[in-house]
């Protein structure tokens, strides 16, 4: 999907609402299960073009902590802009307004048109949490045996507390020592 944006460039106070509904596909390795929807409004402030809105949708993702598969809802607000110029291109013709992309925007464009689809994909990346957990509570697989421990407790030992606390605690029984 691209979007052309000469005509809102050219027009300071103009604004354009778009309706996102992409169909479901997957971003990255990450399975969407629903359209991507949501609102992106366009704004040309005379020296900046305001892109905001949200996207929403319904992704599966693997726990950290017990692998199993959820699915699990995304919304990202989108929060973008980028410079607008009058550019003559002689001197005494009317100047037409230009969109400078920068250097580390997010907003994929070629000349004066959006590559919206891109636009969506990034944003979602980046929504996606680093550690999803399908609860958060989840206690994970046991460390031995592999068994689900949101299953009921496995039969092995396990060490009291937490590894962190236990190295601290024998820390600080040397520093008592020497
Ligand atoms: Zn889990
Ligand atoms: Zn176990």
């Amino acid at each position: 999907m691209r979007l052309d944006l000469t005509e809102i460039a050219q027009h300071v106070g103009k604004q354009m609402s778009y309706q996102v509904d992409e169909p479901a596909s997957s971003i990255e390795d990450v399975p969407v299960l629903s359209p991507i929807q949501g609102n992106l409004r366009f704004t040309n402030t005379g020296d900046l073009l305001l892109v905001r809105g949200f996207l929403h949708a319904t992704v599966q993702m693997e726990c950290s902590r017990c692998l199993r598969l959820f699915e699990m809802p995304l919304l990202c607000e989108v929060e973008e802009q980028v410079e607008l110029r009058a550019v003559a291109a002689r001197p005494h013709e009317h100047p037409q307004v230009t969109i400078i992309p920068e250097e580390g925007d997010n907003l994929f464009l070629e000349g004066n048109i959006l590559d919206l689809s891109e636009l969506i994909r990034q944003m979602l990346i980046v929504s996606l949490p680093i550690k999803p957990l399908h609860d958060p509570k989840c206690k994970g697989l046991c460390p031995t045996c592999g068994a689900d421990l949101n299953e009921g407790e496995c039969s092995c030992e396990r060490p009291v507390g937490h590894p962190a606390f236990a190295a601290l605690a024998r820390l600080l029984a040397q520093m008592e020592e020497a």
